[in-house]
Formats: structure tokens, sequence, C-alpha cells
């Protein structure tokens, strides 16, 4: 059976990239009737905060992305925080020293740094230079002696390490290029570099999906299984698959810190959990060849880490908005009401919340379906409704307003007031015979009309918005245009 994991550090806000990874792995287990396992690395006592938990787990229940093991929902390997695993990590790393599979190591910095530039000087491969792998006890104690502390080395084979990434094929990692390293700090503090395999090989996962950047990790993390799996603490190594870089602005990494990658900024203006979803798995991944479109069912349905693309994928703002407003096109009207609410209810810089007319915005709803591709949109579409006046709004008003204006406004107002407001022909009818008593076409003598009633030069069905917002506060608006 497939067990995938997301496994994020909570640190700061969470962010697109992190959200690509959870959501590869989600479809992935779902594909495969598997098992998501959620699990929170807080080993970092300095950088992890509650705070950025919180939100991590607030995102992905937005997103739907769903756990089956994890916090909160808890499961046969809890628990699912790190900071609370700290025994078994110490465990782990007693085994692996007293199984000669790691070393206690008491170079200092200075040393390390020292060795590593005569190494680079001297053009031989610089990282650690197996210096206390073979110490004996006599050289142990005297560097205690000294008052030296060690780190906790892994030793790795002398071995190339070859594996077969399921993203990127085979992969060979020489030996020169991944020395010995630290797994825990001289304070006792396990690393990442430990307590993440750990964590893998102790909840069984079969299939380790992650960024690109965290590549180099896995040749280090294959020679940690082999011992964990002759120790008897692993049953088997996972697959693993490396997932493209996400690029931004100007072809660089999108980085945690870009504001585009921040993923509330895409909640807070109003993206749909299954647009963003949808978007988000094109970073890497297709559908097919025609179409970018579908829903959350369909892709997990299609789901395979084997099609995923190693090459970098950019990060498209513009194509996400406009998938997000197809998926905002495909609500049923009722979800799309019910999902804009909060947009036009909240405390609004504009109107009172007590201002808000729910008839009138399920009336006009329909209408303005098509024409929002985030939710946030509607505000502007729809404000003209909610307000005791229309936004002022200058150029709009200079583009509108001509030599001529008044005389046709007045016109309209007549003929508007004679009209039928049952329905919005008969509002057309009237504009339509106000132009032409003053020799415009429709399109001329709808946008006084228009700017006067709603603010705005463009917008929402004029005919449909005028006969929902009714005759009183329409011909109301039309003089206080004429003052
Ligand atoms: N906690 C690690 C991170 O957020 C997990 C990396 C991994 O998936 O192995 O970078």
């Amino acid at each position: 059976p497939v067990r995938v994991r997301f496994c994020p550090s909570p640190t700061g806000n969470p962010h697109v990239g992190l959200v690509r990874t959870a959501l590869f792995n989600w479809a992935f287990a779902r594909h495969n009737q598997g098992t998501m396992v959620f699990r929170i690395e807080d080993t970092d006592a300095a950088r992890d905060s509650e705070e950025s938990y919180n939100q991590l787990l607030d995102s992905l229940r937005w997103l739907g992305l769903d756990w089956d093991e994890g916090p909160e929902v808890g499961g046969p390997h809890a628990p699912y925080r790190q900071s609370q695993r700290m025994d078994i990590y110490k465990d782990v790393a007693e085994k692996l020293l007293a199984g000669g599979y790691a070393y206690h190591c008491y170079c200092t910095t200075e040393e390390l740094d020292e060795r590593r530039d005569a190494a680079r000087a001297a053009g031989r491969p610089s990282g650690y230079d197996g210096h206390c792998r073979e110490l004996t006890a006599e050289q142990k104690a005297a560097y205690e002696a000294e008052g030296r502390t060690a780190i906790v080395r892994f030793r790795m084979p002398d071995e190339p390490i070859t594996f077969t990434d399921l993203v990127r094929g085979e992969l060979t990692f020489t030996p020169d290029n991944v020395p010995d390293y630290g797994i825990v700090r001289a304070n006792g503090a396990p690393l990442y570099t430990l307590v993440n395999p750990v964590d893998d090989a102790l909840m069984e996962i079969t299939h380790v999906l992650r960024g690109e950047d965290l590549l180099s990790s896995t040749p280090r993390q294959i020679a940690l299984y082999k011992a964990l799996i002759e120790l008897g603490v692993a049953k088997g190594t996972p697959a693993f698959g490396h997932l493209p870089y996400v690029m931004g602005e100007g072809n660089k990494k999108l980085s945690k810190r870009d504001p585009q990658a921040s993923l509330n900024i895409y909640r807070e203006r109003g993206f749909l959990p299954e647009g963003l979803l949808n978007y988000l798995s094109l970073l890497g991944w297709s559908f097919s060849a025609d179409q970018d479109v579908f829903s959350i069912s369909d892709m997990i349905a299609k789901f395979d880490v084997a099609d995923v693309n190693a090459n970098p994928a950019r990060f498209d703002l513009k194509k996400a908005e406009s998938i997000n407003g197809d998926h905002i096109r495909m609500l049923d009207v009722k979800a799309f009401t019910a999902a804009c609410e909060p947009w036009l209810t909240a405390p609004h810089a504009n109107w009172a919340p007590e201002d808000f007319d729910r008839a009138a915005w399920e009336a006009i709803a329909p209408h303005a379906q098509t024409r929002v591709t985030v939710l946030s949109d509607i505000t502007a579409n729809v404000d003209f409704l909610f307000l005791k006046e229309p936004v002022e709004d200058e150029a709009s008003w200079a583009k509108a307003m001509k030599e001529g204006s008044d005389g046709l406004l007045r016109t309209a107002r007549e003929k508007l007031e004679a009209a039928d407001w049952s329905s919005p022909e008969s509002l057309k009818e009237a504009v339509l015979a106000a132009g032409e008593a003053h020799g415009l076409k429709l399109g001329k003598a709808q946008a006084p009309v228009r700017v006067a009633v709603t603010g705005r030069t463009v917008g929402l069905p004029l005919f449909e918005s005028l006969e929902i917002l009714g005759k009183e506060k329409t011909l109301a608006r039309i003089d206080a245009a004429l003052e």
C-alpha cells in the first residue's frame, strides 16, 4: 500500500511551493487509495512557531487536502510532531553509534573551515575529510580532556550510490560528493538529516515526493536507510521523486519570501481552493495536452508521479487567475452566491455591513459570475447596489460625461421614469430612445447613465443592474449627476 508524507517545518507562512508538494503527495495517495501522513518537523525551536503550525493546518483544511494520519487526526505512528519524538531519535542515534554506522566527531568549526579551504585550494574534494572516523579511545579521551564536545556524524559508504528517481530516472552520486554528515548536534539536538529519514522509516513511508532542493540529501538518506534496515529500525527504503523547481519573476527560483509565493495572498484575494489547486497541479504536471482546467477529482483520477516533468515550472499569475475564473464559472449559481458573501458582508471600507441587501445580491449574482476571476473582484462590480452614493471615480466621470451628456441624461431620466420597470428590455428601450433623440447609438447613450448610476464606466449588464437597483434609486442618482 502507498504511504506518502507531507512534512513541513512550521516556519513562516505557507507558500505555493509547499502547497504544490502537499498536493502532489495527496493526489498520489488518493489515486492509489494510499495513506497521506501529515508530520510536523518542528525540531528547530529557534525557528518554529505555533502560529505557523496553526496556519499550516488551517491552510490544508481550506484547500481540502485532508490527511489520514497526523496532528489532530492521530494514527498508529503518533505522535506526528517531531518535537514530541525526541526520545526516539536519541535511541536511534545511540544504535547507529553502537553499530559503528556513526561516530563522534570532535572537529571544531574553525578546523573544518581551515581544512576545507586547504582542500579547495589544492583542488581536492572539499567535504568532510573523515578526520574523526577512526579515533581510538585515547584520542577521544584527549579531545574531551581539552573540553571539546562532539557531534554525531554518519559514516557514508565509500561506494557510489545509485537510485531511480521517480521523476528524473537513474541518478548516481559519488562518495566525493556525499561526505560523512552530522546527524546530532554537540548539544544533543538531532538534525533534519536524522529525524526526517528515521520518521519516514518508522512511519513506513513508501514514496517520498518532495522538492528538488532536497535532492542532495537523498543519497545520504539512502545510506542511512541501509543502516536502519540492518539495525532492524526500517523495513525498506522508500522510492524518491523530486518535484521540479518553481520559477518566479525574471526566471528566478520562486523564494518563500516572494510576495507571489504566499498562500495567504491567494486566499485573501478570493481564489477558490479548487482553482488554486488546479493551477498548482500544473507546476510540473499536466492533465492533457489540450486541457488545463479540470476538477480535483479528475486530477486524482489521472495523477501519476511518473508523469511529473523534471524541468523547472514557471509560476504564471495570469494563468492562475484565468483558471480560477473558469472554476468560478463552473460553480452553480447558489454556490457562487454563497462564496462571494464574505466579501460583501465583511466590515467594508465602502459600505456598512447592514447596507448589504441579500435579495439584490441574489438577483445580480448570476450576472456577476461571468465577470470575476477572483472572488474579491465582486465588490467593485456590485458596490453600486449597497452604497448610498456610487463611488466617485473621476476618470470614469471624465470619460463618460461629454458635452451634451446632461441633455442625454435628462431625456434618459424622462424615458426611464415612464418605462416599465418589470423587465430590463423596457429599460433598454428607454435609453435607446433617449440616445436616438440626441443622435447617439446605444453604447454612447449608455455610458453617462452607467457612470451616473454605478460610478464606473465598466460593469455588469447595465439594464439588469438598473432593474435590480430599482427605479427610485436609479432616478435619484441621475438627478444627483445632473446637479
Ligand atoms: N521539513 C522538511 C522541509 O520542510 C521536509 C523535507 C522533506 O520532504 O524531506 O523542508
